[in-house]
Order: C-alpha cells, then structure tokens, then sequence
C-alpha cells in the first residue's frame, strides 16, 4: 500500500510506494538483474503474474479457459495505487495528516492490459488487430473504474523501452485508477470550461482546426482523426492523435474507430522508428476526471529522447532541440 502525499507549495500530489522497489527489472546491467529472467506477460507464464481480471479472444469474448487468451488484464503485483484501502482514509504509514500537508492511502485501481501473448516489445510490432482488441478492452476497464466509488480519474498509456519507464519489456498498457485529480489535470480542465464558455467549443478542437488551418506540422489527417506534432511540442517528435469528432468520448469509439485509432497509433511508432533506432516512448490516452466532460479526449506519444534536468524540473519548461515542423516532415517522410 502506498501513500499519496500533497506538496502545497507546487501544487501536487505524489505517491509514495516503496513495495515498488520490488519490481524485476529487465533493463538493469546483466550482473544486477535479479534471478527471475522468466518474462511474466509471455503466454504459458500466467502463473507468474496475480491471478487474472479478465481474458479475452481474438474477437474481444470473455474466456472461461485462462490459457487461451489474445489479450489478459492483471493487477499490478507491485502497485502505486490499490484496491485495499479506503478513499476517504488517510495515510496510515505516512507521516500523518496536518493541516497543510494533505495524505490519502494510495486506495486505487492499477492494472495492466497484456496485449499479445507474444514476446514483442513496441506498439509498431502488434499488428492492428492486436492493438485494436487492446484499446476495446481499455474501454471496458476504464467504464468499470468510472462505476467505482472514490475513483476519480483513470489514466491509460503504455512506457515503451527502459527510458521511458517500462521495467519489462514486453509491451503492455497500464491502467490507473486514482482517488485524487492532480493540479495539472485540473488546471487543463477549468482552462478547457473557460475556453468553452468564451469559444462554444472545446480548447482541443480549437488548437486542432488552427493546426489543420496551419498544415505544416500535420503528420497525417483523416475524416475522423488528426495527427500533428504540436505547435508547442515539449519533446522531440511529439505526436497528437486528436479526434475529429469532438462530441464524442473514448468510451463511445466503435469498432471502426478503434481500428483506425490504433492504426495511427501503430503508424506514428514505425514513423517515429524508422528515424530513430530503438526509440523509448510513453503513448498516454488523455481523458478528463470522471466528473468532466466525457468528450474530451486524445491520444499522445511523448518520446524520450532528451532528458528534463535542472531548468525542466525547477520551472516546468521544456527546452526542445527539434522543431515541431522538422519533426512532422521527418515523420512524413
Ligand atoms: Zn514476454
């Protein structure tokens, strides 16, 4: 069990999980690995990871037979966020509640989606079919964390690759329920309320019509989706996937928009792949809190190829060495 802790003075919560320096990690130098070398996520390894929340086949069905799964939900073994613990209780290990320093007991949900059976290790090596089953299954978990009491946000993504933060190497999404909205998704909210109020619509569908207006850092525009690497990219070759249709929420997609959703998110790895060798990588689904606006929502991949030192992390500005309009050419390309 963790404990969430809020700094006052910027802002923010953060967790504080030490059961999470338990994990195996794959990427460490060969002679700090641990013994377990046995890839957990790899079909006929089930038993290596809690038991399972649900199974799926190649069409998306519910199994009965644990064994014979395309796509498998588990339980985080070393979570950030948990199901055993109150919403409404502070931190029993903490330091204790004061009046400035606010604590929750890390009560959550952390899941993870195993997209394939086999041993791949980029969203570029699923196949579409693959990808597309992974992100309908994403749908069904987060509804259910939306039912949950005391969840108040869900945040999916995937960290591709050691610098991005995977500590195995077989790609898998992460799902995260959690009890607190963070100042910096409330801040993107009220700003998106606010735009909304002054504009009648929403501040992403705003900054996307720009970007089409603009075309320049366009990678690839579709009747139902728009992939642009940001005006004000904060990586290298940042991408946005936004929808066209801002009226409606991840939630609604059908099965032809989830095909296409994960066709451009397959494409924009391989692009991004075939620039740089081995790329590491986060794709995130930005959704707002559960008390929001289900209609607002997009999809980004944030390579990691510089690295946030002392400027990032003392002011939150990101110094990017690649422009977003060479990004997009080169992703074109
Ligand atoms: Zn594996």
């Amino acid at each position: 069990m963790s404990d969430l802790r809020h700094d006052p003075i910027n802002d923010q919560w953060v967790a504080i999980a030490k059961n999470r320096i338990q994990r195996p990690m794959e990427f460490v130098p060969i002679e700090q690995r641990r013994q377990q070398l046995l890839c957990p996520f790899c079909k006929g390894n089930e038993e290596q990871t809690p038991a399972a929340i649900a199974h799926y086949d190649e069409n998306g069905t519910p199994l009965s037979d644990p064994k014979a799964w395309m796509v498998r939900v588990v339980p985080n073994k070393y979570p950030s966020f948990s199901r055993n613990g109150s919403a409404s209780h502070p931190a029993v290990s903490g330091a204790g509640q004061s009046e400035i320093c606010e604590s929750n007991s890390g009560y959550g949900v952390q899941e993870l989606i195993i997209p394939s059976p086999r041993h791949i290790t980029s969203i570029s090596e699923l196949n579409d079919q693959e990808l597309r089953l992974a992100l309908k299954v994403a749908q069904d978990r987060i509804a259910d964390l939306n039912s949950m009491d005391g969840v108040k946000h869900a945040m999916l993504f995937m960290n591709c690759r050691f610098a991005a933060g995977a500590s195995l190497g077989h790609i898998h999404m992460q799902l995260i329920g959690s009890p607190v909205v963070s100042s910096h998704l409330q801040n993107r909210f009220d700003r998106d309320q606010s735009h909304r109020q002054k504009h009648g619509c929403s501040l992403i569908e705003s900054l996307m019509n720009w970007e089409i207006e603009q075309s320049e850092r366009i990678v690839t525009l579709t009747d139902a989706f728009c992939v642009v690497c940001p005006f004000a990219s904060r990586s290298p070759f940042q991408v946005r996937i936004i929808p066209r249709d801002t009226r409606s929420g991840y939630l609604d997609l059908d099965s032809q928009g989830l095909a296409e959703l994960a066709q451009h998110c397959r494409q924009v790895v391989t692009m991004l792949e075939s620039q740089i060798q081995e790329p590491a990588y986060n794709l995130l689904l930005h959704l707002d809190p559960f008390a929001g606006d289900r209609s607002n929502w997009f999809v980004e991949l944030l390579p990691r190829l510089t690295k946030g030192a002392g400027f990032e992390l003392g002011t939150d500005i990101w110094v990017n060495p690649v422009p977003p309009e060479s990004a997009a050419e080169q992703l074109r390309s």
